[in-house]
């Protein structure tokens, strides 16, 4: 099976546009769509996000902590004061059924030999899993060989050693195919959709493909002016639009 795995679309509908269209560019037919969370926050388009991923022949949606927040699972006070800004603006925004659709997500599904997750294995929403120090304590957690992890919004591949059960982190190469070893695990990031924050602004997402165990990184461009343009009508704030120029 190959699973288009993206994550973080956080409201940008132009972002998420260009990673189906390129996706459908470069001939990668998906059997499903894995979007690990965050399809709100941030953003000028939640309503048009959401509806976008339910108009796909097949997906499977996670929650993600701004979704949470948005919905008033989590506390809005913990979030720094732009973010907190979009998540009360995205609330006057959502039509009653899109919050009912975010509401039903779940924190963690497992298919396929994958755990799907915003965060981590320890803690679903919450946690960042920003080295390898933080993926070898979250390793030991793995309810499958392959762990699928959103939430930093840098694309990044930690793998443990079978033998020696050392973690590594390794920086994937954009358009070049990983083969991943059956005997060691992985914890993958497929870096962010709406919002990268790794230095680069293009869109990122990857593609699994359980028959070859090869997992890809993509980036694609996309009009960046364009979705910085609703933010500002919008009302959102400025510092939020701005970061999408430099990914970060
Ligand atoms: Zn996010």
């Amino acid at each position: 099976m190959r699973y288009l795995v993206l994550s973080d679309i956080h409201a940008n509908l132009t972002a998420f546009h260009a990673v189906l269209s390129d996706a459908d560019a470069r001939r990668l037919h998906p059997d499903d769509l894995w979007c690990l969370g965050d399809v709100v926050g941030y953003g000028p388009d939640p309503n048009e996000c959401v509806e976008r991923l339910l108009s796909l022949p097949c997906y499977t949606c996670l929650a993600g902590n701004h979704d949470w927040a948005v919905l008033d699972k989590l506390n809005v006070e913990t979030f720094n004061d732009s973010a907190m800004a979009a998540i009360l603006w995205t609330r006057t925004q959502l039509t009653p059924d899109n919050l009912r659709f975010l509401d039903a997500q779940p924190s963690r599904k497992e298919i396929d030999g994958c755990l799907l997750v915003h965060g981590s294995p320890r803690h679903d929403i919450w946690e960042y899993i920003s080295d390898t120090e933080i993926a070898a304590d979250n390793f030991p957690l793995l309810t499958q060989p392959v762990c699928l992890v959103g939430h930093t919004h840098v694309p990044m591949i930690y793998v443990e050693d079978a033998r020696t059960r050392a973690v590594r982190a390794v920086h994937p190469e954009h358009d070049v195919p990983l083969t991943l070893k059956r005997t060691n695990r992985y914890i993958i990031n497929p870096g962010s959709v709406g919002q990268p924050r790794d230095g680069d602004p293009r869109a990122a997402y990857g593609l699994y493909d359980t028959d070859t165990a090869q997992w890809t990184t993509y980036r694609v461009p996309y009009n960046v002016r364009e979705t910085q343009m609703r933010m500002h009508a919008a009302g959102l704030p400025p510092k939020l639009a701005l970061r999408l120029e430099y990914g970060r």
